[in-house]
């Protein structure tokens, strides 16, 4: 008997948008660590000391100065800078962690590898290093792994225990949003060498992040080897 179904038209269209998606996490509220706590601790007491110094004490006694504007800075920097954990996206732009309006992005055509040191996921990129700590950043990490997997599996040096206790990524986490800050202009492309300058010019596999010219476009990437041609996409 022949085939039922001669010919039918894929019905599943692979939906894949004609921009860069990605998703973001915020870190996880964590206590702070010991150092923080202990600089905390000892900022509090001094401020404390230097207080009761200067305005309590009668009379006052010039030497509170000192532990009153330390002990002022120590525990406002515990409060401010100690373990701040930063948003983090994660798409087909690569992985990206937000600085206030700065974002540092390594997309995974830059990565060499991803790996865990210790409790905190590292990503070593060919110019820049991001980390991601597990206990403020469980969903991030476990969207990295998944994602890193998916898309170049070579670069993920993890042990299949690596995502034990980690939540199992699924779409309703974070939803998917355009990327709109991914800088192409003055890299290189990836088929030919020729730097981008301009950015109309730029096409970027959705899959690795790999920049192309829009002229020297291959019909499967060079880096990740998934399927191009007109399936690059601008920015
Ligand atoms: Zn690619």
């Amino acid at each position: 008997m022949a085939n039922k179904k001669p010919a039918q038209k894929k019905e599943k269209t692979e939906k894949h948008a004609a921009f860069l998606e990605e998703r973001r996490f915020v870190p996880q509220a964590s206590g702070p660590s010991t150092p923080v706590l202990a600089i905390g601790a000892v900022g509090a007491l001094a401020l404390g000391l230097g207080v009761y110094g200067r305005f309590i004490s009668e009379p006052a006694h010039d030497w509170a100065f000192l532990p009153l504007v330390g002990g002022a800075g120590l525990a406002a920097g515990a409060l401010f800078f100690g373990d701040r954990a930063l948003p983090v996206r994660v798409g087909d732009a690569g992985v990206a962690v937000e600085r206030g309006s700065d974002v540092s992005r390594v997309p995974w055509c830059a990565m060499k590898a991803v790996e865990f040191e210790g409790t905190e996921l590292v990503i070593r990129g060919t110019e820049a290093e991001l980390r991601f700590s597990r206990a403020a950043h469980p969903l991030a990490v476990a969207w990295i792994i998944a994602e890193g997997t998916r898309r170049l599996p070579k670069l993920m040096n993890l042990k299949p225990s690596a995502v034990d206790g980690l939540p199992k990524p699924s779409e309703g986490d974070a939803p998917l949003t355009r990327v709109e800050d991914v800088q192409v202009a003055g890299r290189a492309c990836a088929n030919t060498g020729r730097v981008v300058s301009y950015e109309g010019d730029a096409r970027l596999c959705k899959n690795c992040g790999a920049l192309y010219h829009r002229e020297s476009v291959p019909k499967t990437c060079s880096v990740c080897s998934a399927p191009l041609g007109s399936r690059a996409v601008s920015v």
